[in-house]
């Protein structure tokens, strides 16, 4: 994963250290040394995190976070407050600013990497909602262009402890700002229990005499209905290896112990925000997405959408950098499978297909149906050199498990993709990009089928004669 981070310290050597070091990962930097500059660099060039100092000249890093939140442009933008001093008030204050963590100087590379990480995952997820609102809006839609105060009170969370006293002092803690508490014991429980009821955050102690928390943490990351609850871990001093191999897996936040009451109900409330705002934005484009956008049969994306939205990707593309890959997918020999099993039958295999590719792409992709038997992607943030790979997974989620027609009988069913997998170029359009897609796919076609070629292949396939292929869709 990349992204671009912003930098915000007066001291020249601190700057070089943290940009050195970022640097290393791979992120992209822009740095700062007052406020006000930190304030107009957001604004213009988007970066994906802020590291603010708390200690710069002339307006502080409190005030440079509170108007950071305020603006509307700038408010979605995680900030990380850079801090010497370890005064939990400090610490409180900033989260009240509306900072969404903290880290302490000397900064601890695991936890500084791992919490960028971290939160630059979250944007992303954030980003591509607010890119579907935007073609919504574009499409006529309503939209939310809203900052409300997320009510945070009584928030639901789920503790998980096996330790009473400790989970005792937690929950007389939590109920002082009026939030609900369920505990219990043990991953098992907690998988049931995030099943029936909805919580908004799962906090979740690192050490557990009953069970081992890393796998209680991947289970719920990859339990459909808990898949995106914000996790706060519990950890001790000393607990680095384990903490950075938690927050790689998902965790949100964490808290060392012994907790400091101020600091955990301030992370709880920021944790709740964000929640509810993210699944205030998911319901609004829920909404928003009228059945003038989804295809009938399959349920994805139609054709029309698939346009808005990707002249959306192209923009933001264009204006903060980054890559977009676009794939397009046909079903190889389709006629035939319409001709041997029905129409019927070939709608069941357009289904199974729509739903195997939905499956098989991360949450920040789409998917559609351009028409027929023809579908496309837009992955955005995937680099030239990653597509490929991806586009090779999503052929073989087709090719590798035979489709089950409603009568039992089976079919082998193949897709030829075509790839856009090249930086952009000042003279490209969406237009261009999917012409280019297009043409790798129709290479892919005359090239055997059942295969990917990227748009950075054509160039050297030559005019060769279209093989004649044999079908491969024949009842198994
Ligand atoms: P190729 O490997 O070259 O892509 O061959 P193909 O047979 O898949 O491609 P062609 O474009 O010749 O045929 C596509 C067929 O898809 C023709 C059309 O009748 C069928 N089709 C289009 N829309 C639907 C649909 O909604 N349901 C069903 N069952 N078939 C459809
Ligand atoms: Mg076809
Ligand atoms: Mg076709």
């Amino acid at each position: 994963m990349t992204g671009t981070v912003l930098v915000v310290d007066d001291i020249p050597a601190n700057l070089k250290l943290l940009e050195a070091k970022l640097l290393n990962q791979y992120f992209e930097i822009l740095t700062a040394s007052d406020g006000e500059t930190a304030l107009e660099i957001a604004e213009a060039k988007q970066p994906d995190i802020i590291l603010l100092d708390v200690m710069l000249p002339g307006m502080d890093g409190f005030e440079t976070c509170q108007r950071l939140k305020k603006n509307p442009k700038t408010n979605h933008i995680p900030v990380i407050m850079v801090t010497a001093l370890s005064d939990s008030a400090d610490r409180v204050r900033g989260l009240q600013c509306g900072a969404d963590d903290f880290l302490t100087k000397p900064l601890n590379d695991t936890a500084l990497f791992a919490r960028v990480r971290s939160l630059v995952r979250l944007k992303m997820l954030t980003d591509a909602l607010r890119s579907h609102l935007e073609t919504n809006d574009r499409m006529g839609s309503l939209i939310a262009n809203e900052q409300e105060n997320w009510d945070i009170e009584s928030a639901n969370i789920l503790l998980i402890e096996d330790d009473r006293p400790h989970s005792e002092h937690l929950q007389r803690i939590l109920a002082e700002d009026n939030h609900f508490c369920d505990d219990c014991t043990d991953g098992k429980q907690a998988l049931q229990m995030l099943n029936t009821s909805h919580f908004d955050l799962v906090m979740l102690a690192m050490h557990l005499d009953t069970d081992d928390s890393l796998r209680i943490l991947s289970q719920i990351r990859s339990n459909e209905k808990s898949r995106n609850i914000p996790v706060l871990v519990l950890t001790e001093e000393g607990d680095e290896t384990m903490l950075a191999k938690a927050l790689d897996m998902g965790v949100t936040d964490y808290v060392t112990r012994p907790v400091d009451a101020n600091e955990l109900k301030a992370r709880v409330r920021t944790q709740i925000r964000r929640r509810r705002f993210q699944e205030r934005l998911r319901e609004i484009y829920e909404k928003s997405l009228s059945l003038a956008h989804i295809d009938e049969l399959t349920g994805l994306y139609n054709r029309r959408y698939f346009n808005n939205h990707l002249e959306t990707l192209f923009k933001k593309t264009r204006e903060q950098g980054g890559a977009l890959a676009v794939m397009m997918v046909d079903i190889d020999f389709f006629k035939k499978i319409n001709d041997t099993y029905g129409h019927d039958g070939g709608d069941v295999v357009l289904k199974q297909v729509a739903s195997r590719l939905q499956d098989a792409i991360r949450g920040y992709d789409i998917v559609a149906r351009l028409g027929g038997e023809e579908f496309a992607m837009i992955m955005p943030a995937l680099r030239p050199e990653q597509a490929p790979q991806a586009a090779e997974r999503l052929r073989l989620s087709i090719a590798d498990t035979s489709f089950t027609l409603p009568d039992g009988r089976s079919i082998q069913v193949t897709v030829s993709i075509g790839l856009f997998n090249q930086t952009l170029q000042d003279h490209d359009t969406p237009d261009t990009i999917m012409k280019l897609a297009d043409q790798a796919l129709y290479a892919a076609k005359r090239g055997g089928r059942n295969r990917v070629v990227g748009s950075d292949a054509l160039a050297e396939l030559t005019q060769a004669p279209e093989p004649t292929n044999q079908p491969a869709n024949t009842a198994a």
